[in-house]
């Protein structure tokens, strides 16, 4: 069955609900298609022990702010669930659920959206899909020989998994030294970055992002120079279970290692480290595959975008992934500033 709509947004999480609010709000005939089998996106899966990097009011979605949770000045990934949840039955939110979304054609004056439940013949997309999907992990010689666990912080539940075991952990971003951290007590732990880790100052949380990656953008469309935004400032927000393991010299790193053995890995120089499972913390890439058919990817796997556009295919938003498609658009707070300019992008189109 094919369906006639104005806009198809695909991706039920956090940026899927900021253009759902804005798509609302502007009177348009909208559906969001989402694999999930429930509310959340991403935030469904996270390990047991994450917390948010802001406290609630510097997390929340357009129009609705989030609830401080009792007890805690940072909100925990269920609590992320609950919000989401409430956010989109509070606005009515038109979600099918769960819908795989295969493909996006180009269909004359629209774009044909198929998926495992029917198809949608559309004026404008607007993509929300994420990253979580499109875990990444490097190649590494050896990685087919070692014997002991091998997974990536998608799989990553809680330290009881690894109790008493030797464990190195990859990464020197923001999954990597929570992980890290969290293994840090119970578990020998081995934390492996490619260069020294860079802590962010303790008071920079993800309000102080957010501005940081904001007067970047400003400066670049004002023609200045480039402050370098959030990555000038470092890789890891010093969050207080990752400060707390720091602070009792819990988080010491080595350098990368150069090969995996059947037993553990081994370093330039000969070292060796027996290992029973190696943790790869070693970030995402945009979950883009159902934009394929309309052969838009640029350098990085990215989809070139001026703002959420893609330059491409003007009837084609991005929203979330990252910077390169907003200030801070893979945040709670963030993602609704460029929601808001795809979906007024969008009702100009249409018009
Ligand atoms: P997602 O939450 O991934 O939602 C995308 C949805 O699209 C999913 O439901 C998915 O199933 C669906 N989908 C994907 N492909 C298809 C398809 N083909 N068809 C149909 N549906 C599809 N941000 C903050 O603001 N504060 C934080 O503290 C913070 N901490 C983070 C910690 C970690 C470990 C990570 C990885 C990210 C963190 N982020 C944080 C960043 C960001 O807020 C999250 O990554 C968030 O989940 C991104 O939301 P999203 O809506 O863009 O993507």
């Amino acid at each position: 069955m094919t369906s006639r709509i104005d806009v198809v947004v695909i991706g039920g999480g956090q940026a899927g609900l900021a253009a759902g609010y804005h798509l609302r709000r502007l009177g348009l005939d909208f559906v969001i298609l989402d694999a999930q089998a429930g509310a959340g996106g991403a935030w469904q899966h996270a390990w047991d022990s994450l917390h948010l990097f802001s406290p609630a009011a510097y997390s929340s979605l357009p129009g609705r702010p989030m609830p401080n949770q009792p007890g805690e000045t940072y909100p925990d990934a269920a609590h992320v669930v609950q919000y989401l949840n409430a956010y989109e039955q509070r606005y009515e939110l038109p979600i099918h659920r769960p819908v795989q979304v295969r493909g996006v054609h180009r269909d004359g004056p629209h774009l044909c959206v198929t998926s495992d439940s029917g198809a949608w013949l559309a004026r404008a997309v607007i993509s929300a899909s994420g990253t979580w999907w499109r875990p990444f992990l490097p190649t590494v010689p050896g990685m087919d020989l070692f014997t002991g666990r091998q997974l990536h912080t998608v799989e990553y539940r809680s330290p009881t998994d690894f109790a008493g075991q030797r464990v190195i952990v990859v990464g020197g971003g923001n999954s990597g030294a929570q992980v890290a951290a969290d293994l840090a007590y119970s578990t020998e732990l081995t934390w492996v970055t490619r260069r020294p880790p860079r802590f962010l100052a303790d008071d920079i949380d993800g309000r102080a992002l957010f501005d940081t990656a904001t007067a970047r953008r400003r400066a670049l469309d004002a023609g200045a120079a480039d402050t370098g935004g959030v990555g000038s400032l470092g890789d890891i927000v010093a969050v207080p279970p990752v400060r707390e393991a720091r602070d009792a010299g819990l988080l010491k790193t080595s350098p990368m290692f150069t090969r995996l053995t059947t037993n553990g890995v081994e370093w330039a120089d000969g070292t060796r480290a027996d290992a029973d499972a190696v943790i790869w913390c070693t970030g995402f890439r945009p979950a883009l595959a159902h934009l394929a058919p309309l052969g838009l990817r640029g350098p990085r796997g990215h989809i070139p975008t001026d703002g959420t556009q893609a330059i491409g295919e003007p009837r084609l938003h991005l929203l979330g992934y990252g910077d390169w498609t907003g200030p801070a658009s893979a945040t709670l707070i963030g993602v609704g500033r460029a929601a808001r300019d795809a979906v007024r992008q969008v009702a100009d189109l249409l018009d």
